[in-house]
């Protein structure tokens, strides 16, 4: 039973394999998308305890699926792609100076007139309207072709990532993807699926610019369940608040 000692070691050591090259960076005053559509209390405490972590099995789940992703696409375009491209745009919001790192997961310089950028995601379960048949390994979304589950602020990140794009590179044609890895339950069965969704619109600067308002100026989380899964309240670091409950 000597062995088992070792466990507490291996995960700690699988834990930082998969983390490994994820690490974000952000430029002085500078905030992330995520972060701007979050609760604005949880950007101030992770610049407060950056080297505060939570041991989730869930989360790194997350990072094994992107690593893996990452290391395939790097296989296939070669220096073509860049993984965490970052994605940065200074904006004057109401008098005042506001800068966005967004960090794009996978960027595809596809070929001189084109680029493609993936933002990955994991979600442990997600609901299938669709009433016949079983989940297909792989599932490619027409806008309105199926109903399917997506945490609407992944859908907002997509948008504002796809903006970003579109202004780093006004003379490039962009295609924007979410590529959701998930386990779907639909009527008859669940299976697990990886569900590409196309970003076929993009975020407005003035609907941009209404998001940092709202970031600056009301603290509160902005979905429910914030709380509930907030590290900085398991910490102890925040009591949790109420949400404003927007979808923004
Ligand atoms: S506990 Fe709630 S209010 Fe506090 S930082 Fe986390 S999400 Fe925000």
């Amino acid at each position: 039973m000597e062995f088992l000692q070792e466990f507490e070691r291996i995960l700690s050591e699988l834990s930082a394999h998969v983390r490994e090259g994820r690490e974000i960076s952000y430029r002085d005053g500078a905030y992330g998308i995520t972060e701007i559509i979050s609760c604005p209390k949880k950007a101030q405490l992770r610049r407060q305890h950056p080297d505060l972590e939570v041991r989730n099995i869930a989360i790194d789940d997350g990072f094994l699926f992107e690593k893996t992703v990452k290391e395939v696409l790097r296989k296939i375009f070669g220096n073509r792609f860049e993984e965490e491209k970052v994605l940065s745009h200074d904006f004057t919001v109401d008098g005042e100076p506001f800068s966005i790192d967004g960090h794009l997961d996978c960027f595809i310089q596809y070929n001189s007139n084109k680029i493609v950028g993936l933002e990955l995601k994991h979600t442990v379960l997600s609901f299938d309207n669709e009433t016949s048949g079983r989940p297909e390994e792989l599932i490619i979304l027409q806008p309105n072709s199926r109903r399917i589950s997506i945490n609407y602020k992944y859908t907002l990140q997509a948008k504002i990532q796809r903006a970003l794009l579109e202004w780093q590179y006004p003379d490039k044609e962009i295609e924007h993807y979410l590529v959701i890895k998930t386990t779907l339950r639909t009527r008859y069965k669940m299976g697990k699926s990886i569900v590409v969704l196309p970003t076929t619109e993009s975020i407005s600067r003035e609907e941009l610019e209404e998001i940092i308002r709202m970031f600056r100026n009301d603290p509160r989380p902005r979905a429910n369940w914030e709380c509930q899964y907030c590290i900085y309240r398991q910490h102890g670091f925040c009591n949790g608040s109420e949400s404003t409950n927007t979808t923004l």
